[in-house]
């Protein structure tokens, strides 16, 4: 019986290009090698003969041998026009008119990736600026699996080689990527047809932000804008698949330009972790408590907790007591991170310091849940978490009428009924908007920030006010936890990094380190602003619906 377990160390580690011409199917086999035989026997046949009849004068009519080998001849004929003459007919460069005006449009270069039905990856690269995509450079590709691939996929299936470790085995995050993909389709005995493989730098996730991968999700980029926000001009990034979205906030955007420009503030920026430790008593545990509190041991613990980063600086702990439980809420500017890595080095750093001198205090959990991370939490709403930020603008009388469609005091009577009124009959906790969290999500996903605390970061209340002499709108949003960051996690990433080029706030600045991170909270305030406008003032005009159903239910 065949083996298929693999010694660890015997994985191939070459990875032999297995791409192949998927337009030509895999075979070349039986069928084309019978009728070329075919085809050149009955031509040098038929030549043979007729030469034959020709010099020996003899009549041209045709006997059963040669009837026989004619139609042979126009049978084989048949089958290679089909097979090679539709090949070359498809790669013939026809103009498309309507297509190639599209084309011209595109003022970008990029490499365009598309899945085909086989799941296989058409790739057109580097078009250059204003070029339209000629049709006969486009490849059609697929990766298939080498023999030595197939010894690795049957070890994944069969389980001798775990998936997790395709990687460090291989040395060649992309190939893991494929068998680990090739084993969960046999394993499962369902398709990944239509999620891409190809286009991806695998080892760019690698240890830092996606364990066993087989591919990647796409999620279409829109840009809203430019938003005029403190003198600037922002493209913002907006991955998402809601229809209306980006046109809405665009319109935001539009609004708030024709009035002038948004204003923003950061109140607070700090980032917070929360321990929990138990002692034997409640008197104990507030023992602790008052040390934490005590303004003279600030600058020892705040030294140790610096000791774990050049950009974590301790702010504040602020302490909670359950009993005999202690929550110690530690804050912390992070620099141009989003910072939770930093916060929690220095938390441990703090802990290990603290036990000499509560040598009873027993370390429950480096998280206890009052940070809070992921969650709805008042302590977010009300204290704030990552980044603080109000963002305000004026919209002029005329603006509201004919941009958004609406009116100054329709607005004024939705925002106090809907987002103040109704939030509170819902208990809503931070939800005291229309939908900041649509915004929030799509330019965090955009941007590579952590999509999870899309839940906190999107706590956002919406004031709309008529001002001078209630013809023009003050509007304004009020978030108090926008967390994200421009170094770190997802940020690093080819095409989350270039939305945050887009944006000017790429990398670590050098200059000020923590300026690109609290500009990114900023942009995401300014564009909240500029959807809440436009969703508010939809409803207001009772347009929701019609654009939802033009946007969301296209006949495409
Ligand atoms: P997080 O704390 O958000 O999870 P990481 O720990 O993954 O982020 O990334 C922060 C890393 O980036 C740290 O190693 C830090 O030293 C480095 N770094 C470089 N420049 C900066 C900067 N300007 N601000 C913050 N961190 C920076």
């Amino acid at each position: 019986m065949k083996s298929f377990a693999v010694a660890d160390d015997q994985f191939p580690k070459s990875n032999d290009k297995k791409v192949v011409d998927c337009s030509k199917s895999n075979a070349f086999p039986l069928f084309n090698t019978i009728f070329f035989a075919f085809f050149f026997s009955v031509i040098s046949y038929l030549f043979v003969t007729f030469r034959q009849k020709i010099h020996t004068a003899t009549p041209l009519y045709l006997t059963l041998s040669e009837m026989a080998a004619v139609v042979c001849f126009v049978a084989s004929f048949v089958y290679f026009l089909g097979f090679f003459g539709m090949n070359f007919l498809q790669s013939m460069p026809f103009p498309d008119e309507e297509e190639d005006d599209e084309l011209e449009e595109t003022n970008a270069k990029e490499i365009i990736h598309s899945t085909n039905s086989a799941g296989c990856v058409t790739k057109i690269s580097d078009q250059d600026f204003l070029t339209p995509l000629p049709k006969s450079t486009t490849a059609v590709e697929c990766l298939t699996a080498t023999p030595e691939d197939e010894e690795v996929i049957q070890a994944v299936v069969t389980g001798k080689t775990p998936s997790y470790s395709l990687e460090s085995k291989l040395g060649d995050c992309k190939r893991a990527a494929f068998i680990r993909r090739q084993a969960l389709e046999r394993i499962t005995g369902r398709s990944l047809e239509g999620l891409p493989l190809d286009g991806f730098n695998y080892e760019s996730i690698l240890g830092q932000c996606c364990e066993m991968p087989v591919g990647y999700v796409q999620i279409p980029v829109g840009i809203a804008g430019p938003l005029l926000l403190d003198g600037m001009e922002f493209s913002v990034p907006m991955a998402t698949t809601e229809g209306c979205l980006v046109a809405s906030t665009n319109r935001g955007c539009k609004a708030i330009n024709a009035s002038g420009g948004a204003t923003s503030i950061l109140l607070k920026d700090g980032m917070t972790r929360a321990p929990v430790v138990r002692f034997a008593t409640a008197k104990r545990a507030s023992e602790l408590k008052f040390f934490l509190e005590e303004p003279l041991n600030f600058q020892t613990l705040a030294s140790v907790f610096n000791k774990s980063s050049r950009f974590g600086r301790l702010q504040t702990i602020q302490c909670a007591m359950a009993g005999k439980n202690l929550y110690m809420r530690f804050t912390c500017s992070t620099g141009d991170a989003m910072g939770m890595n930093m916060v929690s080095k220095g938390v441990q750093n703090v802990l290990d310091y603290l036990q000499s001198d509560f040598p009873d205090m027993d370390i429950i959990g480096i998280s206890g849940n009052y940070c809070s991370d992921k969650k709805p939490a008042a302590v977010n709403w009300i204290e704030g978490r990552g980044k603080s930020v109000v963002c305000e603008a004026i919209i002029k009388e005329e603006v509201v009428k004919k941009v958004l469609k609406t009116d100054v005091a329709s607005l004024v009577e939705l925002n106090m009924l809907k987002n103040l009124t109704g939030s509170a009959m819902a208990g809503a906790l931070g939800g005291f908007n229309a939908h900041a969290s649509n915004i929030v999500s799509a330019v965090y996903l955009a941007t590579g920030q952590d999509p999870a605390q899309n839940v906190e970061s999107s706590h956002c209340i919406t004031m709309m006010e008529a001002v001078n002499g209630g013809k023009d709108l003050h509007v304004s949003v009020t978030m108090p936890s926008i967390e994200v960051g421009t170094v770190g996690g997802g940020t690093q990433l080819a095409s989350q990094s270039a939305c945050l080029n887009l944006l000017g706030v790429k990398g670590a600045n050098k200059v000020s380190p923590g300026s690109n991170a609290r500009q990114l909270a900023k942009v995401v305030a300014g564009s909240v602003l500029a959807g809440e406008l436009s969703l508010m003032s939809a409803i207001a005009a009772g347009q929701l619906v019609k654009s939802h159903m033009k946007y969301n239910r296209s006949n495409k």
